[in-house]
């Protein structure tokens, strides 16, 4: 078992209170997914569940067992960084075992694993390599086995691909979803991106300022979204939102879920205006409609219309999303 809870965890860097009164359960085996802004208190979670920063007050546990007396090496959780500490002048095996000899594994077993997890990861023909000779993605890979040889029960990773390119970061999403089916451990991992938090979780946690925000199914938060935060933080672009007649009362549709026409439709929400950019991005296009008083983005599968052509956005109710004055969403699911 190695589920996580927090019960009513309070963090403070000196008078700063950066966590108040939080409660949050992961499941156990589950790819966990903690997003949002920079400085909301993601990593502060992290370093709390790993035990280097401990919570202010409030419990944490894990298996169901309170860990806040436990030291770091004792909790079972192996955490992995953005900059995935390897030893530059180790070889991949060296760097593998490391930890292994230092518990006094014999060299059989430590042969073994060597090879068992040099293969999940697909390091097995490098492990005679220096780091430097090898791709950002493999160097990650050997953080990956390094955490992987002491067999946590409990992944903690933080920002793990922020410092790989945009394909190898896309091909490392898919390898991470990979690992995690074989582990079947839990995995924690911290991200502002909500393109990974989309692609790799099972369940995501939105934070904002300390606050949890909502925790759901990626497809949930994004055709559910509690609030404004959540409803503008997944997606992208981002939903569009606009103000009401009503005091306080926002509207918002997602730019796909808009139609663009040269005539006004007899859709819910209708509204007039000019096309401000047009950018095709290969199988859609995003325009920037510019009205009265809005400008809204609309994602085409086609490329119909041209910069300054006049066109009607329309919006069917059931697409449409509302929110009160607190941000809180108003509408029915
Ligand atoms: P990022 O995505 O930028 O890493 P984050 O969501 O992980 O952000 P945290 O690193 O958890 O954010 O920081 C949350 C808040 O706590 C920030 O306001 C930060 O300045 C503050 N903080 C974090 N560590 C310390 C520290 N050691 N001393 C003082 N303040 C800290």
């Amino acid at each position: 078992m190695a589920s996580i809870a927090f019960e009513r965890v309070t963090k403070t860097f000196e008078k700063n209170v950066v966590i108040k009164d939080l409660d949050l359960k992961i499941e156990d085996g589950k790819f966990t997914v903690l997003v949002g802004p920079s400085g909301c208190g993601k990593t502060t979670l992290l370093r709390m569940i790993a035990g280097i920063d401990p919570q202010t007050s409030g419990k944490v546990l894990i298996g169901g067992r309170d860990v806040t007396r436990i030291a770091p090496g004792q909790r079972g959780v192996a955490m992995v960084f953005q900059n995935y500490a390897i030893y530059p002048t180790m070889s991949v095996r060296d760097n593998i075992e490391f930890g292994l000899k230092n518990n006094k594994v014999g060299k059989a077993e430590r042969n073994q694993l060597v090879e068992t997890i040099s293969s999940t990861v697909g390091l097995y023909d490098y492990l005679d390599r220096k780091p430097s000779t090898l791709s950002g993605g493999q160097r990650q890979r050997v953080a990956l086995a390094r955490a992987m040889v002491k067999k946590p029960a409990v992944f903690l990773m933080d920002e793990p691909l922020s410092n790989l390119d945009a394909k190898l970061r896309a091909q490392m999403r898919i390898e991470l979803i990979e690992l995690h089916k074989k582990l079947g451990t839990t995995f924690v991992y911290v991200t502002h991106d909500q393109v990974e938090a989309m692609s790799m979780a099972d369940t995501i946690v939105l934070m904002n300022q300390g606050v949890i925000q909502q925790e759901a199914a990626p497809d949930v938060m994004y055709r559910k979204p509690s609030n404004l935060f959540a409803a503008q933080f997944i997606g992208v672009p981002p939903m569009n939102v606009g103000e009401l007649g009503v005091e306080g009362v926002r509207f918002g549709f997602r730019p796909e879920s808009a139609v663009l026409a040269d005539e006004a439709g007899d859709e819910h929400f209708s509204i007039s205006g000019r096309i401000a950019t047009r950018e095709m991005l290969g199988s859609e296009t995003l325009y920037q409609v510019r009205g009265a008083n809005h400008a809204f983005m609309i994602k085409c599968t086609e490329d119909l219309f041209t910069v300054d052509q006049e066109v009607h956005v329309g919006v069917a109710a059931k697409q449409m999303y509302f929110f009160g004055a607190d941000g809180k969403r108003i509408d029915e699911d």
